[in-house]
């Protein structure tokens, strides 16, 4: 029998209705043995998500505000799912745990941790399946860094020792046994580590859409959903902003070759989108995929001879790491180069950085575009096709919207674009007409 690992986001888990949903997916194939959850999330448009709710209560804490109305809200919701589904599992006492944790000032990152952990702690009485804690298998080392493999091991061993298990998504702990939660939207990166160390045939990622669509749905109506994906497409998309599958999932399920399903649990019979290692070229989709993300900042040094001057990009990284500040990307020219970071990452020292870039670079001039959002048509069958930046290019003037920025990765098969944050939605929305028939 094959073994599948089945991972179901916070809208899969939102209340006893959703879990009940989950549940029947589950059952429905003995072979979803390890069952990865999240915490509850929206139930509807403006609701809240459990590790928002989470989050402010170490966020009031901090200032000295109450915090207790916050956590209040926290406590009826899982209550209410567990007497929708007629469980025992002790809450109250769980509650009074965290209680007594966040009084005695537990990092933001265990309050956050416990969505997660109660949510697995009820689906596994549901299902009847045994509950194990991620916390102690899932481990960081003492600077917050991921151990990939002492994790494998040591959850491995563990998954060995139950034939079916829940277990919480989002975090693990570091050497002390303190809880360390991996970036927002984590679950999904302890789906892939679950697959990856119980040996799995498919890494199942159960959320409310089915699958991966060629552009956020929230900007284009109704995208076409994407059957086939290589991982190398899914890493270019998600990197860019395709907030479907965590960029960090990806990983440990490409290194042990598990393909991941996409898939929909309000409307579990639909196929969702396979992701492999397989790169198919499709007859008659040029692109894959669309997606981006706003809030970066541009800085073009110019600089006559660049391209002579030895070590100065060596330079601009070392000013960019003294701050501390990630490089998202860097297209160059013979004379000039630019960096793309966030516009977060540079934190209000923008005036001191360009001053420090000046000082050490002696350039000719330097150009900052702030609000600047970043676009990615990615695809592997764009490489061998001609005119396809021809295309992109004129879907975009002729939305009125004027190109900052182009960079072409080196593998072609990514185009990314700089333009203005105003003109985002437009952009996307132009590149998928002008490219999905
Ligand atoms: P979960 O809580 O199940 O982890 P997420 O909210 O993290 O779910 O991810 C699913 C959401 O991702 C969708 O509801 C959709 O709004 C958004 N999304 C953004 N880009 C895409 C895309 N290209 N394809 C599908 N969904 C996308
Ligand atoms: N609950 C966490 C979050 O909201 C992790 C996740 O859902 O994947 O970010
Ligand atoms: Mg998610």
């Amino acid at each position: 029998m094959g073994l599948k690992v089945a991972k179901f986001g916070g809208s899969s888990v939102a209340d006893g209705i959703q879990m009940t949903k989950t549940k029947q997916i589950i059952e429905a194939d003995k072979e979803r043995k390890y069952v990865v959850v999240s915490a509850p999330g929206k139930r509807y448009d403006g609701d809240n998500k459990i590790t928002d709710l989470l989050y402010l209560c170490k966020t009031h804490i901090d200032h000295n505000l109450p915090y207790e109305q916050v956590f209040q809200v926290i406590c009826d919701r899982f209550m209410a799912i567990k007497i929708n589904l007629g469980l025992k599992v002790d809450l109250q006492k769980e509650f009074e745990v965290m209680k007594q944790n966040l009084e005695n000032g537990a990092s933001a990152d265990y309050i956050a941790s416990r969505g997660e952990y109660l949510s697995a702690l009820i689906i596994a009485e549901f299902l009847g399946y045994t509950f194990i804690d991620t916390a102690g298998l899932i481990v960081f080392d003492a600077k917050g860094r991921f151990l990939e493999d002492e994790t494998n091991k040591k959850l491995g061993e563990e998954l060995k020792k139950h034939e079916r298990a829940v277990l919480p998504g989002f975090y693990g702990s570091s050497p002390d046994g303190t809880i360390k939660t991996f970036s927002r939207g984590g679950s999904d990166i302890t789906g892939a580590i679950v697959s990856r160390a119980a040996n799995a045939n498919v890494y199942e990622n159960w959320t409310d859409v089915s699958g991966f669509l060629m552009a956020d749905p929230r900007i284009v109506n109704n995208p076409k959903p994407i059957e086939s994906l290589s991982y190398k497409e899914l890493r270019e998309l998600s990197y860019m902003g395709a907030s479907v599958l965590h960029e960090d999932a990806i990983y440990p399920a490409r290194v042990a070759n598990i393909p991941i399903n996409i898939r929909n649990t309000n409307q579990p019979e639909d196929p969702g989108t396979m992701i492999t290692a397989k790169e198919i070229i499709h007859e008659n989709q040029i692109i894959t995929g669309i997606a981006g993300s706003k809030g970066f900042t541009v800085i073009c040094i110019y600089k006559n001879n660049m391209n002579s001057e030895r070590g100065i990009l060596r330079r601009v990284l070392g000013i960019l790491d003294d701050y501390g500040i990630m490089v998202h990307h860097l297209p160059s020219g013979i004379d000039t180069v630019s960096v793309v970071i966030s516009s977060e990452s540079v934190n209000g020292r923008l005036t001191e950085l360009v001053q420090d870039l000046t000082n050490n670079l002696k350039p000719d001039s330097i150009d900052v575009h702030e609000n600047m959002s970043l676009i990615a048509t990615v695809g592997c069958g764009m490489a061998s096709r001609r005119g396809v930046s021809a295309k992109l290019f004129t879907a975009l003037a002729g939305a009125d919207v004027n190109v900052r920025m182009i960079d072409q990765g080196s593998s072609e098969m990514n185009i990314i674009v700089g333009i203005e944050n105003k003109d985002f939605e437009a952009s996307i929305r132009a590149i998928y007409e002008a490219f999905v028939t």
